[in-house]
């Protein structure tokens, strides 16, 4: 027994889909064919407007857990009369496409700025680069950022003082518009005053209208120490003016720190090289150690070994949170000479052959004659 209303497409297939996928699967497939078939981008295609209902209402079968479970045990007819799109799930749509796409206004029309609700301002962001010392220290900065404020002539209204904005005739103030497209209705944003719902008669001069103007502030900001490449700071109502009499957005400050010739960063500890000579490695020495405080002294022990690693405690970096600090590791390198004295060269010739090894032979008046006429 086959009803003539059940040659319609499996939902599955519309969303081109397997059969056991998850919630995520499905928006995911969903949102993909509704930016595709999106009626703003397929103006006067049918085709294209049928596609876009089809997963439309295939999305809000299987999103429904309910609705999902009878579909799959029955079919299109488990459904029975709540199987066709129900337009009052438009919201729900409008947050999915939303979120990723900006359509907010297609669906559910002013999450962002349709109408005259009060919208928090636009986050802002701040890129600074700071050498490696004000990061370990911390600094006071004053940065221009340059954003957008209510225009302090009219505040904000757009209106020439004295006058007021008046109601939009085209949506009645609501900000929107609603007209029918194929089986549903579709709520926009109003051509005639942009979403905001009303119309200014007589413009503000200084802001053309807009109620809102460029301005470069400037802010300070206290960079504290302990900042590392990547950390981000926010100041808190410093971004751009929010619409509507809605609060300011936020200001977001991202560092990044440029590197530095002797040190080496790790999170909260601090790495450098330093050299020792082979008597000092070999005997133990008192070493001189250049940290972010300064010069340090560091014993390094008898038979220190190349790439040994010393620890100086506290010597590194202020932590973020809480007192304390990181430490500051000292590699040591160990110098060979690369040139000797006869003096030096007869010390370590001494040397080799108290430790049973044949040094070269040093070389008599005669070789020494010969080089200086081989050259
Ligand atoms: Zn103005
Ligand atoms: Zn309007």
């Amino acid at each position: 027994m086959t009803m003539a209303t059940t040659e319609k497409r499996d939902y599955y297939e519309v969303l081109g889909i397997a059969k056991g996928a998850n919630v995520d699967e499905i928006k995911k497939a969903y949102r993909k064919l509704a930016v595709k078939y999106h009626p703003d981008k397929n103006p006067g295609d049918p085709d294209a407007e049928e596609k876009f209902k089809e997963a439309a209402e295939a999305y809000g079968v299987l999103s429904d857990e309910e609705k999902r479970a009878k579909y799959d045990r029955f079919g299109h007819q488990g459904l029975g009369g709540m199987g066709g799109f129900d337009p009052n799930q438009f919201a729900d749509f409008g947050d999915i496409l939303g979120d990723l796409f900006g359509f907010g206004d297609f669906f559910g029309g002013g999450r962002r700025r349709g109408g005259t609700r009060a919208a928090r301002g636009n986050d802002l962001r701040y890129d600074l680069t700071l050498e490696f010392e004000e990061a370990v220290f911390g600094k006071d900065v004053s940065l221009d950022i340059p954003r957008t404020i209510n225009c302090v002539t009219c505040s904000g209204s757009g209106a020439k003082p004295g006058t007021q904005p008046v109601s939009c005739s085209g949506c009645g103030g609501r900000g929107q518009v609603r007209y029918s497209q194929g089986f549903f209705a579709v709520a926009r944003t109003c051509p005639q005053c942009g979403g905001a719902g009303k119309v200014i008669k007589e413009p503000c001069v200084t802001c053309n209208g807009a109620g809102r103007v460029r301005e470069e502030k400037k802010i300070s900001v206290k960079i504290p120490a302990g900042v590392d490449e990547g950390s981000r700071l926010r100041v808190a109502g410093e971004g751009e003016a929010g619409f509507n009499g809605g609060p300011p957005g936020d200001l977001y400050v991202f560092l990044s720190v440029k590197e530095h010739a002797k040190f080496q960063r790790r999170d909260y500890d601090i790495h450098a090289e330093e050299s020792a000579s082979i008597t000092q490695a070999s005997l133990g020495a008192e070493l001189k150690v250049e940290t972010i405080d300064g010069v340090e002294s560091l014993k390094i022990p008898a038979g220190t070994q190349p790439n040994q690693v010393f620890r100086l405690r506290s010597k590194g970096v202020q932590f973020l949170q809480g007192s304390g600090r990181g430490d500051h590791y000292v590699h040591v390198t160990v110098r060979v000479p690369t040139t000797l004295t006869d003096e030096q060269r007869d010390l370590l010739a001494r040397l080799a052959i108290i430790d049973g090894e044949n040094p070269p032979e040093p070389k008599g008046v005669l070789d020494k004659v010969k080089d200086f006429f081989a050259q």
